[in-house]
Order: structure tokens, then C-alpha cells, then sequence
């Protein structure tokens, strides 16, 4: 059996924040990753870090909730890396707003890159994992699945993704690939920060009041989550699969 030198993973939003974490995670684990982002340029950094760090990346420019993107993005990765066995449906836009002030676009853009944007990018992949009888696959969920004012749009794509997810482990459970969810608590990337400047608050307030009401009295960083990703996607995590992990700094419920 291949081991981790010889996997092909997709890591997708992965510019930046947990998604760029997790690239960079999985490259140290091993493995040769696609960097998947809205811009190709944008991927670069996450590239030139893993490939200084000795690993094998290439950056791939699609937005996920595209077909024809998602399609082209996986062919790349096939010609360029080979056949991906992993894949991290990370991608992920906010579009925040109490129900009665939600746009159709609000609504729309956050179940396309979430929902959709998983769909697509799982159903190019998952030929490829058949094909090898081997495949892993995590989903981006959120705490914010358990209900959360001001994100309608939000909390039902992390919950809707905790439903696909579960489907796909029976689904492809028989061929060999497992598919299990993360879902993050409150984690500093550009995207807590935004809704930080949304809220008037300055970045270090905003945490600091978060981390008084976690368990662990700290947020989250983006490698918190990449170290879970690691595990799921490893080949020793072949028996869990369906499963929901909260990375929250303490029960949630
Ligand atoms: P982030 O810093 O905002 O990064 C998200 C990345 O996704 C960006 O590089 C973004 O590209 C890319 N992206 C957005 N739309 C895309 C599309 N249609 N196609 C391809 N790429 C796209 O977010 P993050 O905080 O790292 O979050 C990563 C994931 O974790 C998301 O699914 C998020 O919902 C989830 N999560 C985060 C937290 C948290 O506290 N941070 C908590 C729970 C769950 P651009 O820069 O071009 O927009």
C-alpha cells in the first residue's frame, strides 16, 4: 500500500488561514499538494512554504462553486500530481446579516461555496479515490452549525455539510474512502478578523473575549485545526469515518 510519499491531496481556499494551514500540514505529513484558491497567484505563498520546506505543492486557480472550474482544477491536478486521494473541502466566504436584512445573494454565495463548492469538488474527486480503492475526505463544518445569530446563511451550509458528509462515508465507505467533518470554534484567521471590524471591535478585543468563554481560555489557530486534518486524512484513521470532530477549545453543545 502507497504510503503518504505518494498520496495526492487538494486542499481547497487554501491561500490562507486554516486552509493554507492544512496544505502546509499535509505537504510535512508527505504528501504532494494541490493548493486550491479563488486566484492561483494568491496560492503561491502557501507553494513557495511548503516547497522551501522540501515538500511538493503546485497552486491551482478555481472558484469551487463553479463547475466547469471545479472539473478543469481536477484534471490539472491529475496531469500535474496524479490521481488525488485526499480531499479538504476548506473554501469558505461569510455573508453575515440578521434573517430579515439577508440577501438572495447572501444566501445564495454562502450555500454555493459551501454546499455546492463541497458537491462538485467531491464528486470530481471521488471517480479518482474509486479508482485507487483508497480515498479520504474532510469537510470545513463550524461550531456555527449549532445555530448562530446573524449567520442563517451560514449555520445551515456547516450543518447541511455535516449531512453530506455522513452520506458520503456510506456511500463510499465500500470503496475504501472515508469522509468525516471538522468543525472549528473560533480560530484567528482573516476571516474571525473581519467579522471583528464588522462588529467595531479591534482584532485583540474581539479574541480576547472569545477566549473568556472557551474551556481552554485561548482561541484557535489555524494549525489546531490542520493537526485534526492530518489525523482524519491519514491512513491509520481508515476505521472513522462519518464523523463529526468540534475543535473548539472545549465541549460545545
Ligand atoms: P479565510 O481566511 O477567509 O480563507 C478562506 C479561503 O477560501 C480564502 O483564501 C478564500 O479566497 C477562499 N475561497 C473563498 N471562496 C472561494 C471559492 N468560491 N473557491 C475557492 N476558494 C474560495 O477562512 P478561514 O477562517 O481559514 O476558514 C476556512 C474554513 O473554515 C471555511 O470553510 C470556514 O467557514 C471554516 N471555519 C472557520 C472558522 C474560523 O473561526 N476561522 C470557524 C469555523 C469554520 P479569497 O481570499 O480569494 O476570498
Amino acid at each position: 500500500m502507497p504510503d503518504n510519499q505518494s498520496r495526492v491531496a487538494i486542499v481547497t481556499g487554501a491561500a490562507r488561514g486554516i486552509g493554507a494551514a492544512a496544505a502546509r500540514r499535509l505537504a510535512a505529513d508527505g504528501m504532494a499538494v494541490a493548493v486550491l484558491d479563488l486566484d492561483a497567484d494568491a496560492s503561491k505563498g502557501t507553494v513557495d512554504a511548503i516547497v522551501s520546506a522540501g515538500g511538493r505543492a503546485i497552486a491551482v486557480g478555481a472558484d469551487v462553486s463553479q463547475a466547469d472550474q471545479v472539473a478543469g482544477a481536477v484534471e490539472t491536478v491529475v496531469a500535474e500530481l496524479g490521481p488525488p486521494a485526499v480531499l479538504v473541502n476548506n473554501a469558505g466566504i461569510l455573508r453575515d446579516n440578521l434573517l430579515f436584512k439577508m440577501s438572495d445573494d447572501d444566501w445564495d454565495m454562502v450555500m454555493g461555496v459551501h454546499l455546492r463548492g463541497s458537491f462538485l469538488m467531491s464528486r470530481a474527486a471521488q471517480k479518482h479515490m474509486v479508482d485507487q480503492h483508497y480515498g479520504r475526505i474532510v469537510n470545513l463544518s463550524s461550531s456555527s452549525a449549532l445555530g448562530n445569530r446573524g449567520q442563517a446563511n451560514y449555520s445551515a451550509a456547516k450543518a447541511g455539510l455535516q449531512g453530506f458528509t455522513k452520506t458520503l462515508a456510506i456511500e463510499l465507505g465500500p470503496f475504501g474512502i472515508t469522509a468525516n467533518a471538522v468543525a472549528p470554534g473560533f480560530i484567528a484567521t482573516d476571516m474571525t478578523a473581519a467579522t471583528a471590524a464588522r462588529v467595531k471591535m479591534s482584532f485583540e478585543d474581539f479574541m480576547a473575549a472569545a477566549a473568556a468563554n472557551i474551556p481552554v481560555r485561548r482561541v484557535g489557530q489555524p494549525e489546531d485545526v490542520a493537526n485534526v486534518i492530518s489525523f482524519l486524512v491519514s491512513e491509520g484513521a481508515g476505521f472513522v469515518s462519518g464523523q463529526v470532530i468540534y475543535v473548539a477549545g472545549g465541549p460545545l453543545c
